[in-house]
Protein backbone atom coordinates (compact mmCIF):
# COMPACT_ATOMS: atom_id res chain seq x y z
CA UNK A 1 0.00 0.00 0.00
CA UNK A 2 3.23 2.68 0.16
CA UNK A 3 3.78 4.43 2.98
CA UNK A 4 0.64 6.69 4.40
CA UNK A 5 0.88 9.85 4.60
CA UNK A 6 -2.56 11.31 5.40
CA UNK A 7 -3.97 11.83 9.01
CA UNK A 8 -6.51 8.84 8.42
CA UNK A 9 -5.01 5.38 8.47
CA UNK A 10 -7.13 4.43 11.68
CA UNK A 11 -10.16 6.02 10.50
CA UNK A 12 -13.03 3.88 9.37
CA UNK A 13 -12.86 5.14 5.96
CA UNK A 14 -9.61 3.64 5.90
CA UNK A 15 -10.89 0.28 6.84
CA UNK A 16 -13.52 0.51 4.16
CA UNK A 17 -11.15 1.39 1.70
CA UNK A 18 -8.73 -1.35 2.59
CA UNK A 19 -11.33 -3.75 2.86
CA UNK A 20 -12.67 -2.96 -0.43
CA UNK A 21 -9.20 -3.36 -2.45
CA UNK A 22 -8.53 -6.70 -0.52
CA UNK A 23 -11.62 -8.43 -1.23
CA UNK A 24 -11.12 -7.12 -5.21
CA UNK A 25 -7.38 -8.05 -5.23
CA UNK A 26 -6.20 -10.34 -2.81
CA UNK A 27 -7.30 -14.14 -3.28
CA UNK A 28 -6.42 -15.13 -0.01
CA UNK A 29 -9.53 -12.86 0.94
CA UNK A 30 -12.64 -14.45 2.43
CA UNK A 31 -14.63 -12.57 0.31
CA UNK A 32 -12.51 -12.79 -3.02
CA UNK A 33 -15.00 -15.25 -4.59
CA UNK A 34 -17.24 -12.59 -4.60
CA UNK A 35 -15.39 -9.80 -5.66
CA UNK A 36 -12.32 -10.53 -7.29
CA UNK A 37 -12.89 -13.58 -8.68
CA UNK A 38 -15.89 -12.38 -10.00
CA UNK A 39 -14.15 -9.52 -12.19
CA UNK A 40 -14.83 -6.96 -9.83
CA UNK A 41 -12.66 -4.74 -9.71
CA UNK A 42 -11.23 -1.46 -7.88
CA UNK A 43 -10.97 1.64 -10.48
CA UNK A 44 -6.91 3.09 -11.08
CA UNK A 45 -7.54 5.98 -9.26
CA UNK A 46 -8.96 4.71 -6.08
CA UNK A 47 -5.66 2.86 -5.69
CA UNK A 48 -4.30 5.74 -4.25
CA UNK A 49 -6.62 6.42 -0.45
CA UNK A 50 -6.75 10.16 -1.29
CA UNK A 51 -8.32 9.90 -4.53
CA UNK A 52 -10.81 7.67 -3.01
CA UNK A 53 -11.45 9.55 0.20
CA UNK A 54 -11.84 13.04 -2.44
CA UNK A 55 -14.64 10.96 -4.10
CA UNK A 56 -16.48 9.43 -1.45
CA UNK A 57 -15.50 11.06 2.01
CA UNK A 58 -16.66 10.03 5.04
CA UNK A 59 -19.04 7.48 6.01
CA UNK A 60 -22.14 9.99 6.08
CA UNK A 61 -23.34 8.06 8.85
CA UNK A 62 -22.45 4.57 11.37
CA UNK A 63 -24.12 1.97 8.81
CA UNK A 64 -22.94 3.19 6.01
CA UNK A 65 -22.16 1.25 3.50
CA UNK A 66 -20.23 1.31 -0.58
CA UNK A 67 -23.00 0.34 -2.61
CA UNK A 68 -22.43 -0.41 -6.37
CA UNK A 69 -25.15 0.81 -8.62
CA UNK A 70 -24.56 -1.60 -10.97
CA UNK A 71 -23.59 -5.07 -9.23
CA UNK A 72 -21.64 -5.79 -12.50
CA UNK A 73 -19.54 -3.11 -12.20
CA UNK A 74 -16.41 -2.75 -10.05
CA UNK A 75 -15.52 -0.14 -7.83
CA UNK A 76 -15.06 3.62 -9.25
CA UNK A 77 -16.85 7.55 -8.64
CA UNK A 78 -19.68 7.01 -11.07
CA UNK A 79 -20.90 3.38 -9.60
CA UNK A 80 -20.59 3.54 -6.54
CA UNK A 81 -22.79 5.32 -3.14
CA UNK A 82 -23.00 5.26 0.24
CA UNK A 83 -26.19 3.47 1.83
CA UNK A 84 -28.00 2.01 5.18
CA UNK A 85 -26.68 -1.82 5.83
CA UNK A 86 -30.61 -2.52 5.61
CA UNK A 87 -30.86 -0.93 1.87
CA UNK A 88 -27.73 -3.12 1.14
CA UNK A 89 -28.84 -6.45 2.08
CA UNK A 90 -32.09 -6.28 0.82
CA UNK A 91 -30.12 -5.44 -3.07
CA UNK A 92 -28.32 -8.82 -2.49
CA UNK A 93 -28.88 -12.02 -4.53
CA UNK A 94 -29.48 -13.85 -1.33
CA UNK A 95 -32.43 -12.24 0.26
CA UNK A 96 -35.72 -13.89 -0.01
CA UNK A 97 -38.45 -12.25 -2.35
CA UNK A 98 -41.78 -12.91 -2.48
CA UNK A 99 -43.49 -12.02 -5.40
CA UNK A 100 -41.09 -8.93 -6.41
CA UNK A 101 -41.14 -7.89 -2.78
CA UNK A 102 -38.18 -8.27 0.15
CA UNK A 103 -39.66 -10.87 2.90
CA UNK A 104 -38.48 -8.96 5.47
CA UNK A 105 -39.87 -5.83 3.86
CA UNK A 106 -43.46 -7.49 3.16
CA UNK A 107 -43.54 -8.96 7.25
CA UNK A 108 -42.93 -5.29 8.09
CA UNK A 109 -45.59 -4.14 5.51
CA UNK A 110 -48.09 -6.51 7.13
CA UNK A 111 -47.28 -6.04 10.67
CA UNK A 112 -46.70 -9.15 11.97
CA UNK A 113 -43.71 -10.60 13.51
CA UNK A 114 -40.88 -12.63 11.98
CA UNK A 115 -42.15 -15.43 14.02
CA UNK A 116 -45.81 -14.95 13.42
CA UNK A 117 -44.96 -15.08 9.88
CA UNK A 118 -43.48 -17.85 9.80
CA UNK A 119 -46.11 -19.74 11.57
CA UNK A 120 -48.53 -18.94 9.20
CA UNK A 121 -45.84 -19.22 5.92
CA UNK A 122 -45.15 -22.68 6.90
CA UNK A 123 -48.78 -23.81 8.27
CA UNK A 124 -50.49 -21.64 4.77
CA UNK A 125 -47.76 -20.97 2.38
CA UNK A 126 -46.62 -17.62 1.10
CA UNK A 127 -48.37 -17.72 -1.76
CA UNK A 128 -51.50 -17.35 0.78
CA UNK A 129 -50.14 -14.99 2.35
CA UNK A 130 -49.27 -13.02 -1.05
CA UNK A 131 -52.81 -13.35 -1.81
CA UNK A 132 -54.32 -12.47 1.14
CA UNK A 133 -51.86 -9.38 2.20
CA UNK A 134 -53.53 -7.89 -1.73
CA UNK A 135 -57.08 -8.23 -0.36
CA UNK A 136 -55.86 -6.81 2.96
CA UNK A 137 -57.81 -10.26 4.57
CA UNK A 138 -54.80 -11.54 6.69
CA UNK A 139 -55.62 -11.80 10.51
CA UNK A 140 -53.71 -8.72 12.46
CA UNK A 141 -50.80 -8.98 14.36
CA UNK A 142 -52.63 -9.81 17.48
CA UNK A 143 -50.51 -8.02 20.21
CA UNK A 144 -50.68 -4.38 18.72
CA UNK A 145 -51.48 -2.28 21.59
CA UNK A 146 -53.95 0.01 20.04
CA UNK A 147 -56.40 -2.87 20.72
CA UNK A 148 -56.25 -2.76 24.05
CA UNK A 149 -58.37 -0.07 24.63
CA UNK A 150 -60.72 -0.65 21.41
CA UNK A 151 -61.22 -3.73 22.97
CA UNK A 152 -62.49 -2.92 26.66
CA UNK A 153 -66.21 -2.48 27.32
CA UNK A 154 -67.36 -4.65 24.04
CA UNK A 155 -69.40 -7.96 23.75
CA UNK A 156 -67.85 -10.86 21.67
CA UNK A 157 -70.24 -13.78 21.87
CA UNK A 158 -71.22 -14.27 25.13
CA UNK A 159 -68.16 -12.11 26.88
CA UNK A 160 -68.25 -8.53 27.78
CA UNK A 161 -64.61 -7.19 28.34
CA UNK A 162 -64.29 -5.69 31.82
CA UNK A 163 -60.55 -4.53 31.69
CA UNK A 164 -56.71 -5.21 30.57
CA UNK A 165 -54.68 -7.39 32.72
CA UNK A 166 -51.52 -8.60 31.37
CA UNK A 167 -49.90 -8.74 28.12
CA UNK A 168 -47.96 -11.85 27.39
CA UNK A 169 -45.31 -12.73 25.02
CA UNK A 170 -46.63 -15.40 22.50
CA UNK A 171 -50.02 -15.24 23.40
CA UNK A 172 -50.76 -11.63 23.58
CA UNK A 173 -52.58 -9.04 25.53
CA UNK A 174 -55.52 -11.27 28.21
CA UNK A 175 -58.68 -9.59 29.74
CA UNK A 176 -60.45 -10.16 32.68
CA UNK A 177 -64.16 -10.90 30.67
CA UNK A 178 -67.49 -11.58 32.29
CA UNK A 179 -69.55 -14.06 30.73
CA UNK A 180 -73.16 -14.03 29.88
CA UNK A 181 -73.92 -16.73 33.01
CA UNK A 182 -71.94 -14.08 35.79
CA UNK A 183 -68.86 -16.22 35.37
CA UNK A 184 -65.72 -13.54 35.24
CA UNK A 185 -62.41 -15.38 33.85
CA UNK A 186 -59.35 -14.16 31.92
CA UNK A 187 -59.77 -14.36 28.02
CA UNK A 188 -56.21 -14.23 25.44
CA UNK A 189 -57.70 -11.32 22.86
CA UNK A 190 -56.90 -12.93 20.28
CA UNK A 191 -59.28 -15.89 21.51
CA UNK A 192 -61.95 -13.26 21.95
CA UNK A 193 -61.97 -11.42 18.14
CA UNK A 194 -61.38 -14.75 16.21
CA UNK A 195 -64.32 -16.09 17.98
CA UNK A 196 -62.31 -19.03 19.24
CA UNK A 197 -63.73 -18.40 22.43
CA UNK A 198 -67.22 -17.59 23.03
CA UNK A 199 -68.51 -18.36 26.29
CA UNK A 200 -67.01 -20.15 30.03
CA UNK A 201 -66.77 -23.43 29.42
CA UNK A 202 -69.94 -24.59 30.34
CA UNK A 203 -71.78 -21.76 28.05
CA UNK A 204 -69.44 -22.45 24.86
CA UNK A 205 -70.31 -26.34 25.69
CA UNK A 206 -74.45 -25.55 25.33
CA UNK A 207 -74.67 -23.98 22.30
CA UNK A 208 -72.50 -26.44 20.63
CA UNK A 209 -74.37 -28.93 21.97
CA UNK A 210 -77.86 -27.34 20.85
CA UNK A 211 -76.40 -26.95 17.51
CA UNK A 212 -78.03 -29.54 15.57
CA UNK A 213 -75.99 -32.50 14.01
CA UNK A 214 -75.72 -32.34 10.48
CA UNK A 215 -74.99 -36.28 10.41
CA UNK A 216 -77.67 -37.46 12.70
CA UNK A 217 -80.52 -38.96 10.64
CA UNK A 218 -83.98 -37.36 11.21
ZN1 LIG B 1 -71.03 -18.66 31.10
Amino acid sequence: MGQVTHQKSYSKIYRTWIAMLSRCRNPNDNNYKHYGARGIQVCERWYTFENFYEDMGDHPFYWAQIDRIDNEKGYSPDNCRWISAKENSRNRRTTKRHGGIVQQELIEKIGWTKNQFRWYAKRYGIDWILENFKADTLPLRYNMPVNKDEIIGKTFSKWYVLSFISYKRGEGNRYLCRCQCGLEKEVVGYYLRSGKSTGCHSCAYKRQKNKPNPKKPI
